[in-house]
């Protein structure tokens, strides 16, 4: 081993030009673990690594990559330690939860999941998330995951196989690779089916762990499945697999803890957590994501009532996102007004309320005892979008009472930890992983501020959070048709040119330039009631996006063709034809 470290010094040495350095000066680094921030620091990456930190004047190699950080803020990259890439967020993600396999079939969502894998990826290294943990995958994501090894693009993925479980929607039967549950019926199926796993490489083992659905009490039904947990987490232990539990009521959550569970992945919602339950997570050293967000991006989207930060307008993956509101047009108004009247029930309401009382004041309770909580979203789910709803999440838990410094070590630090893989990441030290955000504004004052990244930088590469994704003629053109939805004037004015012209066919000018279209446009989201632009069709050709609009325009309905032309990266002219 030292021979192998000394012939590296010497090899980095003697051939200084090939390897790459990037000094980051007088910057303020957060020490999340002293919780403190340092200021004039530079930061010295070699390679993948943060190689020195030291304050002072210091010698840059002529060689070497600097940033200068002076008035901002050098964070850890974040981890979103509960993700699912095998849901895409939008409406058809879920066909156990909606079945809307006649607008959508669940074969071709499952094909989009893969092929936008990558750009979930690039999404959320655009928002400063440097690893990414799957609570619930499939095996044919396992592998998958294996391709973007060593892609500068990409965070860290770690995965788990399959859910076990002792009870499996019927959506998802015979799916074969693409299966996100294996089904377990007895202590024997529990050992097999980890065993099954290895093969696959999984990171850990993921358990769900539904109490109930055999139609006993809960605590009946969870007493009577607990040898069969209890073997997974035992024979997942055998083989150094950690076991992360979907628990979701104190009783489960409790069995699982004190049977082995490493990582509970969601709050406690069935009641207020009492002291021995704190104490137990302690001592056990158990880790703890609340996902707060995710119960409201399914209320808000089968309520109709969702609303989208101009954040998560911009920085989501404008399909997904659009989808959300496919409510508001879908032929099976049947369907679509049953869920809209569940949600809207006064019951529902009620029970949802107190969900979101319950699980905020449990997690200020094990945040304040110092029990690990790691930030999660649950994405993929339905309206809560990859990347983009991190953002939310923190505000969640903000507002359910942690200060900015606990969040950020949820964020940073105790995602590492999940996995031990705190010696490799998770804060600013020499020897871990060069995975860090540089800010322009200080997160400790505001949270929000995780999103006001001037860099990020992963592996050791210095990525402009713009160059992640490529822009494309197809999503300016959807970003604006979701913020006109959204009746949002900033997010509908961004994907514009400052000198757009809007013609009628063929070409009679109407509007010029952007303060015209914001003073016209806003004036209409302000008055015009139930505004929904729904989309009949598209054709992409080159710079050019056409599309065939049916615009719900109060108690009017217009069809228009409306063609869109784009030149640098914003959209330049458009033309309509009634
Ligand atoms: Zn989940």
């Amino acid at each position: 081993m030292i021979k192998k470290i000394l012939f590296t010094v010497v090899f980095l040495v003697l051939f200084s030009p090939l390897f790459a350095q990037t000094y980051i000066t007088n910057v303020t680094i957060a020490d999340v673990e002293k919780q403190k921030l340092v200021p004039n620091q530079t930061v010295i990456i070699t390679n993948d690594l943060i190689s020195k930190i030291q304050s002072g004047k210091i010698k840059i190699p002529t060689n070497a990559i600097v940033i200068d950080g002076k008035g901002k803020y050098l964070l850890p990259g974040l981890t979103d330690a509960h993700v699912h890439f095998f849901q895409n967020g939008g409406l058809y993600a879920r066909p156990d939860v909606i079945n809307l396999s006649s607008e959508f079939p669940y074969e071709k969502e499952m094909k989009l999941a893969h092929e936008t894998m990558e750009d979930k990826l690039r999404r959320y290294l655009q928002n400063g998330i440097t690893n990414v943990i799957d609570v619930g995958a499939s095996y044919s994501y396992l592998k998958q995951r294996e391709s973007f090894k060593n892609k500068d693009f990409a965070p860290s993925i770690y995965m788990t196989g399959p859910l076990l479980t002792t009870y499996e929607p019927k959506a998802y039967e015979n799916l074969k690779d693409e299966e996100p549950f294996s089904l377990v019926k007895n202590v024997d199926d529990g050992i097999k089916m980890v065993q099954e796993q290895l093969p696959h490489h999984p990171d850990f083992i993921k358990i769900w762990y539904i109490a109930g659905a055999d139609g006993l009490e809960t605590e009946a039904s969870a007493r009577k499945n607990l040898p069969i947990i209890k073997a997974i987490i035992e024979e997942a232990h055998k083989n150094n697999l950690k076991v992360a539990v979907h628990a979701t009521e104190r009783i489960t959550a409790q069995l699982a803890v004190e049977n082995g569970c490493d990582y509970l992945v969601h709050s406690v919602e069935d009641e207020i957590i009492k002291d021995d339950f704190v104490q137990l997570l302690k001592k056990n050293k158990t880790i703890l994501c609340p996902t707060l967000v995710v119960y409201n991006g399914y209320e808000n989207t089968f309520g109709q009532k969702l609303q989208m930060s101009n954040h998560e307008l911009q920085a989501a993956d404008p399909f997904q996102l659009g989808s959300l509101l496919d409510l508001k047009h879908l032929s099976d108004t049947l369907l679509v007004n049953k869920y809209k009247r569940r949600i809207d029930s006064e019951k529902e309401i009620a029970r949802i309320n107190k969900v979101n009382a319950i699980t905020s004041e449990n997690l200020k309770k094990l945040s304040d005892a110092g029990v690990l909580i790691a930030t999660g979203t649950d994405a993929g789910n339905i309206g809560t979008l990859h990347a983009s709803s991190y953002l939310n999440e923190l505000i969640a838990m903000q507002k359910s009472g942690m200060n900015n410094w606990k969040i950020i070590q949820a964020s940073t630090i105790n995602g590492a930890k999940i996995l031990n893989k705190e010696n490799e990441f998770g804060t600013i030290s020499v020897g871990k992983k060069a995975n860090l955000i540089l800010l322009d504004a200080n997160p400790v004052d505001n949270i929000e501020n995780v999103s006001k990244i001037y860099r990020v930088i992963n592996n050791g590469v210095v990525f402009n959070p713009e160059s992640i994704i490529e822009e494309t003629p197809i999503a300016l053109v959807q970003r604006q048709l979701n913020a006109y939805n959204f009746r949002n004037i900033e997010a509908f004015l961004e994907p514009y040119a400052d000198d757009v012209e809007i013609y009628n066919y063929p070409d009679k000018l109407i509007e010029k330039g952007k303060a015209e279209m914001r003073k016209n446009y806003a004036a209409m989201f302000e008055k015009v009631p139930n505004l929904h632009c729904e989309l009949m069709g598209r054709i992409v050709q080159g710079n050019t996006v056409i599309d065939k609009e049916r615009v719900q325009f109060g108690k009017e309905i217009v069809e228009a063709v409306a063609i869109y032309h784009i030149e640098n990266n914003k959209i330049k002219k458009v033309y309509f034809i009634d």
